[in-house]
């Protein structure tokens, strides 16, 4: 199965999935979700997903600074308006959650510890947060961390991850 595939499977599966069982957009007046004009506002695009959103109006694909396997630029995605729920891209559909991968070990899915405008990351509120979520989380990234390049990918990942965490003194285990 080509990845361009497995990304669409893998939304599919989350369409219906949120962190919380109601909308938490109308707790906290989507927060996470900004569409903007400037560049460099946007989220990252796992390896291979960009083909889902070549030539989509409402979308521009720029690389970013962020780089893994020996240079390899990872792909940033901005959104200049509201876009439809089903062509959200992974990073919005986990959010906040994010994986956290090294080679040799399994994922595991962690409080994106960059998440900190998200009401949901804070101590109180993330007990709340639906295990089928996290678990359909799980899933798609123990399945997308088979594929070499985006295990590269995630492990650098988890490199600033690990940064965010130091900086902050604590770890967002989930
Ligand atoms: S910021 Fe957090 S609570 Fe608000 S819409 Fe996004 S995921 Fe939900
Ligand atoms: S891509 Fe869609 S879900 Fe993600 S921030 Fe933009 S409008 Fe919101």
């Amino acid at each position: 199965m080509h990845i361009k595939e497995i990304y669409k499977a893998i939304y599919e599966r989350l369409d219906t999935l949120t962190p919380l069982p109601v909308d938490c957009g109308k707790l906290c007046g989507k927060l996470c979700c900004q569409p903007s004009e400037e560049d460099e506002v946007g989220m990252y695009l796992f390896p291979g997903e960009e083909a889902l959103f070549k030539g989509l109006d409402g979308f521009r694909i720029l690389d970013s600074e962020f780089t893994y396997k020996n240079g390899k630029n990872a792909k940033l995605i901005c959104c200049t308006r509201p876009c439809e729920r089903s062509l959200r891209p992974l990073s919005c559909r986990i959010f906040p959650l994010i994986p956290y991968f090294r080679h040799g070990s399994p994922v595991r899915i962690i409080l994106d510890p960059r998440a900190t405008i998200c009401p949901l990351t804070h101590p109180e509120a993330s007990p709340y947060i639906e295990c089928e979520f996290k678990r359909e989380v799980t899933r798609a990234f123990r399945l997308l961390s088979r594929f070499s390049e985006i295990a590269d990918f995630l492990d650098a990942l988890t490199d600033i991850l690990d940064d965010y965490n130091k900086l902050r003194g604590y770890d967002h285990a989930l």
